[in-house]
This record gives structure tokens, C-alpha cells and sequence, in this order.
């Protein structure tokens, strides 16, 4: 390692100070996406060997490394001040090479019927973004976002409405679980996380495999790697790769319709991996992992709730190792699709049934609070130009 020589008042900086400062600067490119405005990585998005090599870098022991983590993940600080444990001039280096920049919570939406509360964040930049708690009888789910908007637009989901803004860093991910773990406290403690907010999460690969690794970690936020759930519309390209990582978290993919037309005309990316290249995508990472991926479902009236389409679900998914996910639908204002009546509902269920496929229905939680993905956003970006 080069001992640097920079002195900050004469502003004096050596050749090898340079080589370091570029190099530093790389790796916090590299390692934590969208830096501070000055440049130094958010601690909310560096892993326990990357604080210790910085601690190493600042001549401090080890052991400082896991303390910082146990400040940033466990305690939930959201300044270095409140690292009591860590000498004045230390937190001082500290906040030099890293910055924490916590979300800002700006609203809180709770149902009336049922123990789901939505979360707005503002970023750095002033985006917004949302996560879901959602309770049940046994544990708490929290779905967070992965990019402010989606580029994917999907036709029935408010998230792809206003097209991609930008992707989120692995801070800004993993911070949504700190957050909402504060701000739930120790009555709604989070034990299952799903990756299935605001935007495409294999579309933000790096980012969100650096972030799920870090929730699941122990130094980390210590969920199972069975208890988080990514998702994905259907990234062909992205599953193959996702099945080498080797890795235990749960996969889901938005199948919505069972034959290319139908989803084509609601899911605009199967135009470039139809279903064909989809399935044979999902029985690789099924083949190579051993992971039972599930499929998500929303019904939608009139277009994929007919008889036809459960009989061509059945066809798709009959002999594959899988579970189903059915969603009725949560209407989005302004735009055109309906949830299929109880009655329509129950038929389409008894005819997968029938037809041998083990599926579940998602109860409904949270009609009330907007939570779609990407409702709560859109309505206070929407009152903001009213405004
Ligand atoms: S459903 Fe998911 S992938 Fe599709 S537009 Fe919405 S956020 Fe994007």
C-alpha cells in the first residue's frame, strides 16, 4: 500500500498519491455505484471486506471493520457521530474516505384492513421510491425497489408508466431494509424480504446481487438466503447468469399469460424472449440449482382470466417442478385493466387445479394505500405538478 504524502493546506500531491487517488477512486466506482457528490462510497453499500480494507488502509486494527457494520446494518446510525465506540479522530478519517447518506422517509401510508404499510423515500437526488411491509400470522414481508421507474412498462403496472428514471445504488437498496426495520421497530421485525418493487431487478444485476448479498449476510442484516426472493419479468440473458452465481436466494418470474400473444400484448419484453426461450431459461436455473422458481400471475379481467388461458397455463406448466402465484389485480388509475369478479376468480383457480397445478392466491392487503407497485409514487409525483 502507498503511504500517501498529500498535504491538504499546501495542497502538495505526489505521483504516487495520484496513482492511489485513481485507483481509489475506481474501486469506489466499482463497489458502490453512485458515489456521494464528493466522490467517497456510501458505507450503507460496502461489504465487511471492503470496510476492512479501508480500515486497513487507515492503519486502524480489524476488529474496527465489524464494528462499523454493526453500527451501519444492525444499529441502523444514520451519521458517523453515533459510532461511540470509534475514537473522534477516527469517525473523522472515516467520513473523509465514506459518506452515509440515509433515505429520507416522506410518507407512511398504513391499511385499514390489514397490517401492510407503504413507505415513500426520497434518494440523494430527490427521486422517490417505495417499499412494501406487508405482516402475516408468522412473518413480515418487506418488497423493495431496485430502479426509480421501470423501463420494461409493463401495460398494467404504474411503475412502467413514466419509463426508467435511473437504477438504484446497492446503498439506496439495502438502506430500504434499514429503514423500514427502524421505522417498524421490534413489533414488525422483517423476516422475508422479495425484490419485486419499483423496477426490473435484473436490469440493476450488479447492484441488486451486491445489495441481496448484504441483507443476507450475518456482518450484514442476517435474512436467510431462503427468505429473499428476487424477481424478474423475464430477462433471458439474466437467468443464465443468475444460475452461475451458485446461490441459494429464491427466484420468481412474471409470467402473466401463457401464450406469446397475450403476453406480449401486457409484458412488451416477451417480444424479445417469448415464452419458449423463457421456459427453457427457467428449466436451466431450475436444472443447475435446484431452486423451485415460482411464477407470478396477475389476474387480469377479460385478458388472461378465460378458460383458455388456464387451459394453456396447464399445458405450460403441468410437468415443470414449480409453484404459482396468482394476483387479482389492484386497479391503477388511468389505466384500462380490471380485476376478475370472485366468481371469475374461483373458476380460473378450479380449472389449474383440475388441470393438476399446485398453485396459491395472494390475499389482498393494502387496496387502500395504493399498493401496487408504483402507485404511491406515481400519485405524489402527480400531485407535485398539480401543485
Ligand atoms: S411490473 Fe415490474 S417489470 Fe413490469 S413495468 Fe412494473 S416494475 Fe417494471
Amino acid at each position: 500500500m502507498v503511504r500517501s504524502t498529500y498535504d491538504n493546506r499546501n495542497g502538495y500531491l505526489n505521483t504516487q498519491m495520484i496513482r492511489e487517488n485513481t485507483k481509489k477512486q475506481a474501486y469506489r466506482r466499482s463497489v458502490a455505484g453512485k458515489p456521494d457528490a464528493g466522490g467517497k462510497p456510501d458505507l450503507r453499500g460496502l461489504t465487511l471486506p471492503e470496510i476492512s480494507r479501508i480500515v486497513e488502509e487507515m492503519n486502524e486494527p480489524a476488529y474496527r471493520a465489524g464494528q462499523i457494520t454493526s453500527w451501519v446494518y444492525k444499529k441502523a446510525v444514520g451519521s458517523f457521530e453515533e459510532m461511540t465506540n470509534l475514537s473522534r479522530s477516527f469517525r473523522a478519517e472515516l467520513s473523509d474516505r465514506t459518506c452515509l447518506n440515509p433515505l429520507t422517509s416522506v410518507q407512511r401510508s398504513k391499511s385499514r384492513h390489514g397490517p401492510t404499510t407503504k413507505y415513500l423515500f426520497e434518494l440523494g437526488d430527490g427521486q422517490k421510491v417505495e417499499s412494501v411491509l406487508i405482516g402475516g400470522s408468522r412473518r413480515n414481508t418487506l418488497c423493495i425497489s431496485t430502479q426509480v421507474g421501470c423501463a420494461i412498462g409493463c401495460r398494467f403496472c404504474a411503475s412502467g408508466l413514466e419509463g426508467l428514471v435511473r437504477n438504484m445504488t446497492t446503498a439506496e437498496i439495502v438502506d430500504q431494509v434499514v429503514q423500514v426495520r427502524k421505522l417498524a421497530g421490534d413489533t414488525r421485525p422483517i423476516n422475508n424480504i422479495v425484490v419485486m418493487g419499483m423496477g426490473e431487478p435484473l436490469a440493476n444485476y450488479r447492484q441488486v446481487l451486491r445489495a441481496v448479498r448484504i441483507i443476507n449476510a450475518d456482518w450484514g442484516l442476517g435474512i436467510g438466503a431462503r427468505k429473499i426472493t428476487l424477481s424478474t419479468s423475464g430477462l433471458v440473458p439474466k437467468i443464465y447468469q443468475l444460475a452461475e452465481e451458485k446461490i441459494q436466494f429464491e427466484l420468481s418470474v412474471s409470467l402473466h399469460a401463457a401464450d406469446d400473444r397475450t403476453r406480449t400484448s401486457i409484458v412488451p419484453v416477451n417480444r424479445r424472449y417469448p415464452l419458449k426461450q423463457l421456459m427453457k431459461a427457467c428449466r436451466h436455473y431450475t436444472g443447475s440449482t435446484d431452486r423451485i422458481i415460482t411464477y407470478e400471475y396477475v389476474l387480469l379481467k377479460g385478458v388472461n382470466d378465460r378458460f383458455q388461458d388456464a387451459e394453456n397455463l396447464v399445458k405450460l406448466l403441468k410437468k415443470d417442478k414449480c409453484k404459482l402465484n396468482l394476483i387479482p389485480y389492484n386497479p391503477v388509475h388511468g389505466l384500462p385493466y380490471e380485476r376478475p369478479d370472485e366468481h371469475r376468480q374461483a373458476a380460473f383457480v378450479e380449472a389449474l387445479q383440475k388441470g393438476g397445478l399446485q398453485l396459491t392466491m395472494r390475499r389482498e392487503r393494502g387496496r387502500d394505500i395504493d399498493a401496487a407497485c408504483g402507485q404511491l409514487r406515481l400519485a405524489e409525483s402527480r400531485k407535485a405538478l398539480e401543485g
